[in-house]
């Protein structure tokens, strides 16, 4: 088998380390199974995704706190085409943004272990992460049940 190193900008994965970005803790919590964010310690704004400079207040004080690992589904879609490179063997895959229970926040991801014919709106889903082959991490939504 052929291993094939993508150029960084078609890499989908970004790079995790303290070395190449100021969200290295939201890697590492994913690591330990949590999916976090960032909120302002200055004007106490919560965002999804995570940031490193805070759109209400400018302000870069920011502390880590974990989000919750269950939602429902609020819309989805089948990826059938056009996969990111590397993910084309694939394909078909689910795609969908889940709601996190008790938040304002809607996250775009894998929803694995299902196929979009399974599928329905409000499906309750619960946080996967997983190990990629070069050792970085990443997560998804599976059905909850
Ligand atoms: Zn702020």
């Amino acid at each position: 088998m052929t291993t094939i190193v993508l150029p960084y900008m078609l890499d989908f994965y970004p790079l995790q380390d303290e070395d190449n970005t100021r969200i290295h803790q939201f890697y590492a919590s994913l690591r330990e199974g949590k999916l976090t964010t960032t909120k302002c310690k200055d004007c106490g704004g919560l965002f999804w995704p995570p940031r490193v400079a805070c759109p209400g207040c400018n302000s870069d004080q920011f502390e880590w706190v974990e989000l919750p690992d269950e939602g429902e589904l609020y819309a989805f879609t089948a990826m059938l085409l056009g996969a990111p490179l590397g993910m084309e063997k694939d394909v078909p895959f689910v795609l969908g943004m889940v709601q996190l229970d008790g938040t304002e926040f809607k996250v775009l991801s894998r929803i694995g272990n299902t196929k979009y014919e399974d599928c329905s709106l409000g499906m309750r889903v619960k946080l996967e992460t997983y190990e990629l082959e070069d050792g970085r991490v990443w997560f998804r939504f599976v059905p909850a049940d």
